[in-house]
């Protein structure tokens, strides 16, 4: 006698939307169970589903085959985890088994029974995660801050200005926890890889080393089948990560943490396109579970979900200690010679700390920011051929790299088009500006009369394993004088010796296409100027400084005075007038095809059968357009918008539109997605 069991497996994208897999079965198995099945002629790991799919009938029994093996010694995945990922895939239009497979770590889903057994003994024992080598006293804003989390149910939007002491927020409430409950784990989730280690760091320091597991992609396979196993089994008290950390299986979980929400890397940018900051918010709404959301710069829409009283705002204005923020100085580029890359003033300001010997930050919106070869006696620039967009120029090995395709070629001696052998750099790359302070500061003398020690810190100058490490503990030892970077170096880092941050190009943020572009841009300036006077020796002269060309911009008034509430009233305001979110949802349906109208006319078919769709009637679709780079690797690739002031609305058109799109056939497409709530549009 056998019974049928729903198995999800690791299908294409859009194939299983909402399904399980049939399978045979000796033994009943219990939903969350770990199985190999077999799928075509290779066999798969699956998840033993809840269910019997919708809508199926018994297969035939001969078509039926029967389950693999039990990976035995591994508790099955909880119902709350199950929930997770069916809520992900059904949110956010993704294969099941796309998601389910997705979030377990690569190396469960390549292991039989045997493996895993042998793995199995080798975990991570449990701990008490039990307090360690001395904690502050709390400030009065960490105190109440914290009464608050202990008395009310949130999610709560912890508002704290860089240095405020967030960080010991999120440790006394996991401690509380721990302390309540002695098998309770939290999650905390941090923006990216580079940010894990210090606040791991902290958390191991505070807790203990066994009672702090690691989850990002920075990790080996075992290491993360490891640290996976450890939460899985109850036995890691605190499980710290990024995105993909949000479908960790903590089956105790009573806490979730998420340090700078507002960070745009929560936001997978493939495959199932989850936002880990709302699904962790939804996660902790369905387990019953406290969430804590954390920044100095919140997201507008977690500031309308205070305002609107979804969320409860824990305020934190000051900084810890003697602490204070740094003094905002606007440079009006207009009043400073033509072309100048430094303000005189500027380079007074720095020069003035080198003398005193104190450190200054500088940074550039981007990596690489359009230093883009140009010929002096006609108009060639270094596009990629295969992408619109320009190849960036790298000194370090003379290449010229496309940041979208990645081709790559070294420059060429001449002009291409003319023959012309003057060919230079337009814009200011982080290793132009390197090497432009340098000339500028070549006369300048620190205290010991020793020549001005210049560092850079980008993705290129950081790519080796290490690299990034190394560079940090050069700043933080002094041994760098003035570190140039992208807005990498702005993130975090609890630097101390810094009193000069400088932005030398925000503008174009100003008046970018991204609605999102000014929230990003007055996020990283706060974030930047939270990097100065950290250290009460020399805070009273720590300065923010901020070259522009459009002084009056409001953006820059609210940054002067620290003003978050200021700014982000002013953006709500304009959101809502022009029902942007978060007043109105959207989702992308992208296309790419190898011409632009094979990718526009799948968009316009897709658009033109969703009239008479549920939910339709409070939807606006736009027209299709190319994206913003329309062509990446020979690709051609074209969006299209959908918006609705309701939710549930564009939700239940994007179910209704999936087996539509699905059965789309367009000659010359090569694929289609869906992004919910875009990050960019
Ligand atoms: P944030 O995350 O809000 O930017 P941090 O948590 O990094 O701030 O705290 C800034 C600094 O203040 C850190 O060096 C931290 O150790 C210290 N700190 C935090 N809380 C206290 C406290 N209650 N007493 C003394 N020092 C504290
Ligand atoms: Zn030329
Ligand atoms: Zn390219």
């Amino acid at each position: 006698m056998s019974t049928w069991v729903p198995v999800v497996v690791p299908t294409p994208a859009h194939s299983s939307i909402g399904g399980a897999l049939s399978y045979r079965s000796e033994l009943p198995l219990a939903a969350g169970s770990l199985v190999r099945v077999p799928l075509g002629k290779r066999e798969v790991c699956g998840v033993v589903w809840d269910a019997a799919p919708q809508g199926s009938q018994d297969p035939p029994a001969d078509r039926v085959k029967p389950v693999g093996e039990l990976l035995e010694g591994l508790p099955p995945l909880s119902s709350h985890w199950r929930q997770l990922v069916s809520f992900t895939a059904a949110y956010y239009q993704r294969g099941l088994g796309e998601v389910a497979l997705a979030a377990l770590p690569p190396q469960l889903r390549g292991l039989d029974a045997k493996q895993l057994t042998r793995r199995l003994k080798r975990t991570v024992p449990r701990t008490e995660g039990a307090v360690g080598p001395g904690r502050p006293e709390l400030t009065p804003d960490q105190a109440q801050a914290l009464a608050g989390i202990a008395t009310e149910p949130g999610p709560f939007l912890l508002f704290g200005a860089t240095g405020s002491g967030k960080t010991e927020v999120y440790l006394r409430a996991v401690e509380a926890l721990l302390q309540r409950a002695p098998e309770a784990q939290a999650l905390v989730l941090v923006p990216e890889i580079n940010l894990t280690p210090q606040l791991q760091e902290r958390f191991v320091q505070r807790f203990g080393p066994d009672a702090v597991v690691p989850l990002h992609s920075g990790m080996t396979n075992p290491q993360r089948l490891r640290s996976w196993i450890a939460a899985h089994l109850g036995n890691a008290r605190i499980v710290l990560g990024t995105r993909m950390a949000v479908f960790a299986s903590v089956p105790n979980l009573g806490l979730i943490v998420v340090d700078e929400e507002h960070d745009p890397s929560y936001k997978q940018q493939e495959g199932a396109r989850y936002s880990a900051r709302d699904l962790a918010v939804w996660r902790g709404r369905q387990e019953g579970v406290k969430v804590l959301l954390g920044s100095a710069t919140p997201s507008l829409e977690s500031w309308q979900a205070c305002e609107r009283g979804r969320y409860r705002c824990l305020e934190m204005p000051t900084r810890v200690g003697a602490g204070v923020l740094p003094a905002v100085r606007i440079v009006n580029m207009n009043h400073q010679p033509k072309g100048a890359l430094f303000s005189i003033p500027l380079l007074a300001a720095i020069t003035a700390r080198l003398e005193r010997g104190e450190q200054s930050l500088v940074f550039l919106n981007r990596r690489g920011y359009a230093p883009v070869l140009a010929c002096g006696s006609c108009d060639w620039r270094s596009e990629c051929s295969q992408c619109s967009a320009y190849r960036v120029f790298h000194k370090i090995d003379r290449t010229l790299r496309c940041h979208h395709c990645g081709f790559t070629e070294r420059v060429p001696h001449a002009c291409p088009s003319c023959g012309n052998v003057d060919i230079a750099p337009l814009g200011r790359g982080t290793e132009r500006v390197e090497e432009h302070l340098a000339e500028l500061l070549a006369q300048t003398r620190r205290p010991d009369g020793q020549p001005v020690r210049i560092a850079r810190m980008d993705a290129d100058s950081t790519r080796l394993k290490g690299a990034l490490e190394e560079q940090l503990a050069r700043v933080h030892s002094g041994e760098v004088d003035v570190l140039v970077g992208t807005q990498m170096i702005t993130k975090g880092h609890d630097f101390r010796r810094i009193t000069l941050v400088a932005a030398i190009n925000p503008d174009t943020a100003l008046f970018s296409s991204d609605f999102r572009a000014p929230e990003r841009l007055f996020s990283l300036l706060m974030q930047a100027a939270g990097r100065a006077g950290r250290d009460a020796v020399h805070a009273d002269a720590s300065e923010m400084w901020v070259q522009t060309w459009n002084p009056q911009h409001p953006l820059f008034a609210a940054l002067k005075k620290h003003d978050f509430p200021a700014f982000a009233q002013e953006q709500l305001k304009e959101r809502e007038q022009a029902a942007m979110p978060p007043f109105a949802f959207q989702a992308l349906l992208r296309a790419e095809a190898r011409t632009q109208e094979v990718a526009q006319a799948f968009l316009q078919a897709a658009a033109d059968a969703a009239p008479g769709l549920e939910g339709s009637s409070h939807v606006s679709l736009y027209a299709p357009v190319p994206m913003t780079v329309q062509r990446v690797a020979n690709v051609e690739r074209a969006q299209l918008l959908l918006e609705s002031n309701s939710r549930p609305a564009l939700q239940a058109l994007l179910a209704a539109w999936q087996p539509v799109l699905q059965g789309l056939r367009t000659k010359g497409l090569i694929r289609w997605a869906v992004d919910v709530d875009p990050l960019a549009i």
